[in-house]
């Protein structure tokens, strides 16, 4: 089972809450990013292509916190560039433990080894090591030789000190089915690992290689190859059972951009942890002043083949929520493989990408500091119409 129980439990009341409460929109993780800077320089990623400027900014252990006190999701997890560049992130990490909420720190797990004794083994704190398939495939994917077995070593090293272990895989389109299987037989079973996130990597507009991003047709079909090959089998995946079925192709899913809000060195990022557009200074500013109908699959065009987990895994989450016969129903048959596709999300009434990434740069190195709100906020929407 991916998730630990009291997780499920501590999360699963965070939702009835929210739920009672009468809030619509309420966020489910927080990813908080303090800092950019990395020491690998993958092929997809694109969080990294950022003027040094911007590289050597930190988010400070108080802003860290403050950012936590402002969001009240019960998961959150630390992205980067490589959180454990981060002079302080062993306070950042034991602060954020403190306050009860369940840390997932991405690492590529270079510096992982170094720097366990920053730590404390804890049920709130899981390390989440990038391993984008088995050798062949995570180092290509990371452009260097020989990281796929310090990643290995690392998460053998964290699991005998005691510490929670994942393994996060992006998957693109140069990976076939029974490779993704092989991957996930092997971190199911050889690797002493909690679970095994995978999604398809987002099409970041500022990643050097834009060919090997999934389309979403694509990625339906061979998730549904893959979960084919894992009949009978005991993958550890740590998703819930309606966003693989959403994976698959069954679900017809709208995203929950604001189930997985991110706070960065910029301020919190509009409108989701994949997709820049802006900035707003605070977290409540973030909720109530983005225009969330202007994004999604079908109404922006830089959102037309995502289908990642920090967008649509909320969704399933609700979904589930709301109706619990269908999850039911879902897990006793198994993840859909074969047969009708949902219909697909129409795409002609969506709106043109908007390239803001220079501009946004450019005001964030000036000495007026950081950029807020240059992005399509409900408010300047209304200007501009
Ligand atoms: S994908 Fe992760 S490990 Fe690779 S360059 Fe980006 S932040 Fe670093
Ligand atoms: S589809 Fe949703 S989650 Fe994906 S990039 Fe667009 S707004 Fe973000």
């Amino acid at each position: 089972m991916g998730v630990p129980l009291k997780q499920q439990v501590s999360v699963g009341w965070y939702i009835i809450r929210q739920r009672l409460a009468g809030r619509h929109r309420y966020p489910l993780v927080l990813f908080l990013e303090p800092l950019f800077r990395c020491n690998l320089a993958c092929a997809g990623c694109g969080k990294i292509d950022y003027p040094d400027a911007i590289l050597n900014k930190r988010l400070s252990v108080d802003e860290c916190l403050a950012a936590v006190d402002e969001c009240p999701a019960p998961v959150v997890t630390i992205p980067g560039g490589e959180p454990l560049l981060h002079k302080d992130i062993g306070a950042i990490v034991a602060g954020i433990v403190a306050k009860k909420r369940f840390v997932y720190l991405c690492t590529n797990a270079l510096l992982l080894e170094k720097k366990l004794a920053l730590f404390t083994p804890s049920p709130y704190l899981t390390f989440t090591v990038h391993l984008d398939g088995l050798k062949e495939h995570h180092d290509r994917a990371v452009c260097q030789e020989g990281v796929f077995e310090r990643a290995v070593a690392a998460i053998k090293a964290a699991r005998a000190k005691g510490f929670l272990v994942n393994v996060n895989a992006t998957i693109f389109d140069n990976m076939a089915a029974e490779d993704v299987a092989a991957f996930l037989d092997y971190a199911s079973a050889d690797l002493d690992i909690g679970a095994v996130t995978i999604s398809p990597g987002y099409a970041y507009e500022r990643a050097p290689d834009q060919a090997h991003f999934l389309k979403r047709g694509k990625t339906k079909q061979l998730f549904r190859d893959v979960f084919k090959r894992g009949r009978g089998k005991r993958w550890k995946l740590s998703h819930s059972t309606l966003y693989l079925d959403f994976l698959t192709g069954n679900q017809q899913y709208r995203c929950t951009p604001w189930g997985s809000p991110t706070r960065n060195v910029f301020g919190w990022q509009r409108p989701c942890y994949l997709l820049n557009e802006g900035y707003a200074k605070t977290f409540k500013e973030l909720m109530e002043e983005t225009d969330w109908e202007g994004y999604g699959t079908g109404n922006y065009e830089k959102c037309a083949d995502c289908m990642a987990h920090c967008g649509y895994e909320p969704t399933a989450v609700a979904d589930a929520v709301r109706n619990p016969f269908k999850l039911l129903l879902t897990k006793l048959r198994g993840v859909r493989t074969e047969g009708p596709m949902a219909p697909e999300i129409p795409l002609e009434r969506q709106r043109p990408a908007r390239f803001l990434f220079e501009s946004m740069v450019a005001k964030a190195v000036t000495p007026d500091g950081p950029p807020a709100n240059e992005s399509r906020s409900a408010e300047g929407r209304r200007a501009s119409a």
